[in-house]
Formats: C-alpha cells, structure tokens, sequence
C-alpha cells in the first residue's frame, strides 16, 4: 500500500492496526490513534472509545453532539482537553507505511481531523475539508469547477464571495450570473445547461434577503448543478443538508470561534463524492490549511456554539424589535420580524431567526454614520459572531460597487444583555 492511500483510508474512518489490516471506526467521530506495534493495547483503547457510545451520534441532540463531536480522550495521557499537535511531519513505519494515519501536517494533521470530523459530525455530512480562512474554503470550491463551468451566485452573498467570482474566477474562465435568489421565477430563468454550482447564502449579508433553501436546491439539482450552502450566519439554527443542500460553507471566524480571535474556514459535504474529493486535492495540495492551534481554537467554541447561537438569537430579536419601533429608524432587516418579506420562508427553514441584523437610519450615509461614533456598547469594527457586539457602516467597509444602502448598519448581536445594547443604540440614535 502507497504512503498516500494509507492516510486517506484513516480518514475515510479505517483505523489501520500494526499489520496494515484496516479495522473500521465503531464511533466514528474522532480520533483513535492506533499505538505502532502494539495491538492489544489499541483493543483496549477501541474498547474504552466503545464504552461512550458514539456510534450513536445520529440519535444525539445537536447540544451533545457539539461537546462531544471530535473530542477524545487523549490514550497518551487521559487528557480531557486535546493536546495541540505542533508536528509538521510524522514517523514512518519500516515497512514504508503511516499506521497511525498521519505524515505531513500540510496532508493532514490530528488537530484538523479533529475539527473536520466535528463539524462533519455537527452537520449531519459525510466528511469536511478544513481551510485558512473562509473565503480560502470559497476559493476551493470555485477551483473544484473547470473553465467553462457557469455559477449563480446570490447578489446579496459576502461581498467578498462576489469579489473572488468577479476578480479571480472569470478570468480563469468560470462563468457567473449573480441573481435575486429570494425570488425563486429568477434562479429558474438563470440556470443553464453549464450550470454546475449554485450559491446560495441565507440569511444574507448584509440585507438579511432569505432564500428558499429546499426549493432552489430542487430548481438547481434537477439541472444537473450542485447546491452549496453558505452558513456562516446561522449555524445550528438552520441545517441546510435536510433542506437539500449538497455543500456546507462556514467562515469559522465567525460563529464557530465565537471569540473574534481566530480565521477559519470549512467545506461540509453531505456525501463523499467526486467534486468533494476535488476540493480535498486542493486542500493538501494547494496548502491553504488552518493551524493546529486554529483548530483547537475553533473546536473549542464549537462545543458551547448551540447556547451562544441561542443566546444570540434571543438578543437580536430583542434589539430588532426595538428598533423597527424607533421613531430615527426607516427600515430594519431582521427575518425573526414578521414584517420581513421573507419571514415566512425564515420561519419554515430555521430554528431562530439569527444573531445578525442590519438596520437603515433615517438621514442616510451621515446619519449612519454618527450613530456609530456615540455607541458605548458596540464597537465599530468588521466582522460578526463574536460575543462583544459589532456595529458596521457597510457600504464604506465594502468599498466601491458596494450594494448595501448609505443609511445601512449592520450589528453584530454579542451576549451581553439585550437590555444594556437597546439602552447603547437609544442614546446613540437621539439627535
Ligand atoms: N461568508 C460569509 C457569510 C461571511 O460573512 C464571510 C466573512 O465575513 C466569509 C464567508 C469569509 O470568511 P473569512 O473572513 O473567514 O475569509
């Protein structure tokens, strides 16, 4: 067996013992690494794993599965907190062989199986390709196309999403339409027989536009293209593999750090197909990969992500209410109100409405602006998930081209008390 194969047979849940012989994975989520040479001492381990029961994970609550999901207990130490794995490359066997499942850090790294396995695991999918950055997962699913391939894409998606199709991607040949996706007669006017991904983002960023996830996917799969989820904004609250979705986009940044210290990005599949096998080339062999330690990081917050994005939700709605009632506010962008064109569909395909909300301030772009200079609270900075509270004038952060209304903020509800954050905006909103 080649080198190669022996790494991606571990992945695929095969744990091979010192002879080679692979033994399949009873739980499934985690790491079992085997101890060379000694297997009754791996039988031991394989047993102790057994004993938690984690074959069982399709039963558990999404609450459990995200404490539990990627996390065992280290066999070297009985470590309850998983040692970070600093090493970039790892002993070979003397037959030539990796039976413990790991070579080089840029292949695969047991801190990024970890992270991979989890959120796989959290979000019902077949397996996940970890990256840098979000938009680094984003660029490995567009290099997983080939020249001549058409995307739509959501023309309220990240602004950086747009930016990467439009800058990079139609010069290597991809192409794009970017259509209104919440109207569903538009995505079945755009696809084409070249149509091979769609994008969609919901809620969307920054004007909250919500998509019908099930029925775009339909529109899409039934012409041959795959559906691709950005989830970046409402992980946990919406689960987008039983809404249809081939693919799962997160920027970890956001709600999966929760913490606004550090960048990640990741590709779910719902099954290992060939285009997922594409994006996993590109993952080791492009390089583009998260630390150990980002890793460690972003499966750290997964395990309390289920409360923080409840709590966050909780806050938001509260917020959203309060100003859709200010008398300085003309208009405010949050599905949870059921003023929200797309609440409906919000309502069908989500738990809770979200964390994130935008708002338009009556007097435009200066009025906007002079709200975010006398915030107390929320601090004037990009980004979202974290648990301080953001306020962001979005049309100046996304530069020229911007969509995004001059009146618009975006906030970013954090897990303060609702109450400090609607007294912040009150004061900050009074002429
Ligand atoms: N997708 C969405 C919805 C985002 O909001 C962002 C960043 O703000 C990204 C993708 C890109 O993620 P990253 O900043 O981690 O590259």
């Amino acid at each position: 067996m080649k080198a190669n194969e022996n790494v991606r047979t571990f992945e695929r849940g095969f744990y091979l013992t010192a002879n080679g012989a692979g033994v399949k994975s009873k739980r499934g989520i985690g790491i079992l690494p085997m101890i060379h040479g000694l297997e009754a001492h791996a039988t031991k381990i394989d047993n102790r794993v057994l004993n938690r029961n984690f074959s069982e994970q399709k039963k558990m609550k999404i609450e459990t599965l995200a404490v539990h999901a990627g996390h065992d207990i280290d066999p070297a130490t009985g470590a309850v907190s998983a040692p970070i794995h600093l090493s970039t490359t790892f002993e070979r066997d003397i037959e030539g062989t990796y039976s413990r499942g790991f070579m080089y850090t840029r292949n695969n790294n047991p801190n990024r199986q970890a992270l991979e396995q989890g959120i796989a695991a959290l979000e019902g999918g077949a397996g996940a390709a970890a990256f840098a950055s979000g938009s680094g997962a984003t660029m490995a699913i567009f290099q997983a196309l080939a020249p001549g391939d058409h995307i739509l894409a959501h023309v309220d998606a990240y602004y950086g999403t747009s930016r990467l199709l439009r800058d990079i991607f139609l010069r290597w040949g991809l192409e794009a339409d970017s259509i209104d996706m919440s109207d569903l007669s538009a995505v079945k006017k755009a696809v084409r027989p070249k149509t091979k991904l769609a994008w969609v983002e919901t809620p969307s960023n920054p004007l909250l536009k919500i998509v019908d996830l099930a029925a775009v996917a339909k529109v899409v799969q039934a012409a041959g293209a795959l559906c691709v989820c950005d989830n970046t904004w409402a992980p946990v609250l919406q689960r987008p593999f039983d809404l249809g979705a081939d693919l799962i986009l997160h920027s970890t940044t956001k709600y999966f750090g929760g913490h606004c210290d550090v960048l990640g990005g990741i590709v779910v599949t719902k099954t290992n197909n060939e285009f997922f096998q594409r994006v996993r080339d590109i993952q080791y062999s492009g390089g583009a990969v998260p630390s150990p330690f980002d890793c460690w990081l972003i499966l750290r917050g997964m395990r309390t992500l289920p409360w923080r994005m409840r709590a966050h939700a909780e806050n938001a709605a509260k917020v959203a209410n309060f100003l859709a009632q200010h008398r300085q506010v003309k208009l405010v962008h949050y599905p949870g109100l059921s003023s929200h064109p797309g609440h409906d569909i919000a309502a069908k395909q989500m738990s809770m409405f979200g964390g994130m909300l935008s708002f338009e301030a009556k007097g435009g772009r200066d009025a906007a602006i002079a709200v975010t200079v006398k915030t107390k609270i929320f601090t004037r900075a990009t980004s979202l998930g974290g648990v301080e509270s953001l306020i962001e004038h979005r049309a100046s952060i996304e530069g020229p081209g911007t969509t995004s209304p001059e009146g618009l903020l975006r906030l970013s509800i954090g897990l303060e008390n609702a109450d400090d954050l609607i007294e912040d905006l009150d004061q900050a909103l009074t002429l």
